[in-house]
């Protein structure tokens, strides 16, 4: 578990993609200020650059003046964000549907799976991503 959300981030630590922290694995202050990062987004919080992403392109939407394609330029190399975008809109769903909060981690990886193998186009992790994310399907 946790396999495609926390990534090694040089000299001992880790960044996770869920909420964006690069933090030490054995540090006690990490692990608390990690935990209370996730206490917040399980309740329906975003990520610091998710809310700008959804902050860019709305705006830029709604002024319809080219501040959709000048915000596009900025973001268009962040990919990252943009798959976390997608991830925290499926658990936005799922957790309007009732989907417990103690799955959150386990849901979080496997939809990164599932975002990364469909954006790679890898048909494998794709398979595997599907089964990952079955037991969720309810709460679609
Ligand atoms: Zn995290």
């Amino acid at each position: 578990m946790n396999e495609n959300t926390q990534i090694p981030y040089g000299a001992g630590s880790l960044q996770c993609r869920i909420c964006e922290l690069v933090y030490i694995p054995d540090s006690q202050e990490d692990q608390e200020r990690h935990e209370h990062e996730h206490r917040v987004l399980i309740c329906g919080g975003l990520p610091l650059k998710v809310r700008e992403f959804l902050k860019a392109f709305g705006w830029g939407v709604a002024f319809n003046d080219g501040g959709f394609e000048r915000h596009k330029e900025h973001w268009i190399k962040d990919t990252e964000t943009a798959k976390r975008a997608v991830v925290f809109a499926f658990w936005g769903r799922a957790l309007t549907n009732g989907i417990p909060e103690n799955d959150f981690e386990s849901f979080m990886d496997a939809f990164f799976m599932f975002v990364d193998a469909t954006v790679a186009r890898d048909e494998a992790k794709l398979d595997r991503a599907h089964k990952a994310i079955k037991r969720w399907e309810k709460y679609g």
